[in-house]
């Protein structure tokens, strides 16, 4: 495969301390690879550097404050956080800016939001629109009630349009038991809905050959379906991101039907056509996802499924560009996302024949969107008259902010609820679905 040019932010990490520090350095990790960052093991390599620091003794101080001063030797960008950030010596100054004036960013204890806003301000993250979870216009920090799990890194496959293999490699899944563990301290610090991510969810654990590992003294297998049924019993929302097609996802159909994890997936199928998606080199591509869909809507009436699709890829005719709408019609599928196809420096689609002009592309996107708009609508309409159940974002003079177990932050749709000034944020709520537009329910409490 084509090595690509573009460079990874990579970040090297030293992390002192008790095991609160580690687990907030597990938190910072989590969120860093989730956003794409590579983590290197060395000062050389790194953009730059997290230092997260202990204060408890003389001896942590001393410690904390040398791996502070090698960092800014070897590498001279030095982001500061952990128990130290927060000490001032006898005259009340800050220690750390004391003996190291030009480090980036000082930061105390549990500071995961203000460290990825240092990291963001020195070093921005990639951001590729085919595939990132998270949205071109920035990083909404996730608040203290949801939460990212990222359950892999890399991808095994090679899909045409996409760098991320050659840039994270194959797929690497982290094991069974420290995936648990971090949804655990997730859930005990308050989370109440967990994202699975990864850039290709239905294959964990196929690189470990289903490994068996350990969690609550039981064996469990590195396997989706495993993990959803562990997840599942935490009693939080679980909800499925970057789920391909695959056989192995049907088993998943009954978990959500009993309430272990949302009835919702987010798929991303790119297009409908076989020929393009041939070209595109999809996983699953050779799948009956219709007959899939309507098999899964049979167990499980009330899931949402959300999609992102390519248009004007290399080479699509007008006839493959209407079977793809076509499929919207068929697929009734709850929110869809679309991109007009661009090239990706390295991606092995560029070399495809018949690139379309950038304004059909356009078109086309437009298009497919407009055509979504009607199924979008028609599908949030059949919850009117409803009492559903929601996850409260945001409070504020017009009532609360929510969403649905079939809106995903970000990325989805919101509840407006007219009368729940008095919920609070990361309150569960059952509410009256009284209206709807395109992309939102509007809702009461009675
Ligand atoms: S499945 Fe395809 S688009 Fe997704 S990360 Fe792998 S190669 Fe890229």
């Amino acid at each position: 495969m084509k090595k690509s040019k573009i460079n990874v932010p990579s970040i090297g990490f030293v992390s002192l301390g008790c095991p609160k520090a580690a687990s907030d350095a597990e938190q910072i990790l989590t969120r860093l690879r989730a956003e794409g960052y590579k983590i290197s093991g060395s000062y050389q390599g790194a953009d730059l550097v997290v230092v997260n620091t202990c204060g408890f003794i003389d001896a942590a101080v001393e410690e904390s404050l040398d791996a502070i001063g090698e960092a800014m030797a070897e590498n001279g960008k030095v982001i500061v956080t952990g128990c130290l950030g927060a000490k001032k010596d006898a005259a009340g100054n800050d220690i750390v800016r004391t003996a190291h004036p030009n480090v980036l960013a000082v930061t105390g204890p549990h500071a995961l939001q203000e460290v990825m806003e240092a990291v963001h301000t020195h070093l921005p993250p990639l951001h590729d629109p085919f595939v990132d979870l998270v949205p071109a216009q920035g990083i909404r920090l996730t608040p203290d009630h949801y939460a990212y799990l990222k359950i892999s890194e890399g991808c095994n496959h090679r899909c045409s349009f996409c760098i991320i293999p050659s840039l994270r490699g194959d797929l690497v899944s982290r094991p069974i038991g420290d995936v648990l563990r971090e949804a655990e301290i997730l859930a005990e610090a308050g989370v109440r809905e967990l994202l699975v991510i990864s850039q290709d969810t239905s294959a964990y654990g196929v690189d470990t050959k289903y490994r068996t590992g350990f969690w609550g003294g039981k064996p469990v297998k590195t396997r989706l379906y495993d993990l959803c049924e562990q997840l599942g019993e935490l009693g939080l929302w679980v909800r499925l991101h970057y789920v391909y097609p695959y056989p192995n996802v049907d088993d998943l159909m009954p978990l959500m039907a009993a309430g272990k994890i949302l009835p919702y997936l987010d798929i991303p199928f790119q297009h409908a056509s076989p020929r393009i998606l041939k070209l595109m080199k999809r996983p699953a591509s050779a799948e009956k996802v219709l007959e899939r869909i309507t098999a899964w809507r049979q167990v499980v009436p009330d899931l949402t499924i959300r999609s992102t699709f390519i248009t004007g890829f290399p080479g699509e005719t007008e006839a493959e560009f209407n079977a793809l709408l076509d499929f919207l019609d068929e697929a009734q599928l709850d929110r869809v996302g679309a991109f007009a196809y661009s090239p990706v420096d390295g991606a092995s689609a560029n070399d495809l024949p018949e690139a379309l002009p950038e304004s059909v592309r356009e078109e086309r996107k437009a298009t497919l969107l407009r055509h979504q708009e009607d199924i979008s609508t028609q599908r949030l309409e059949r919850k009117i008259g409803h009492r559903i159940k929601v996850l409260v974002d945001e409070i504020d003079e017009d009532g609360a902010i929510a969403r649905s177990e079939g809106d995903a932050p970000d990325i989805d749709g919101l509840v407006y609820i007219v009368d729940g000034h008095h919920l609070a944020v990361g309150d569960f709520a059952e509410v009256t679905v009284t209206d709807c537009d395109v992309h939102d329910l509007y809702a009461t409490l009675q």
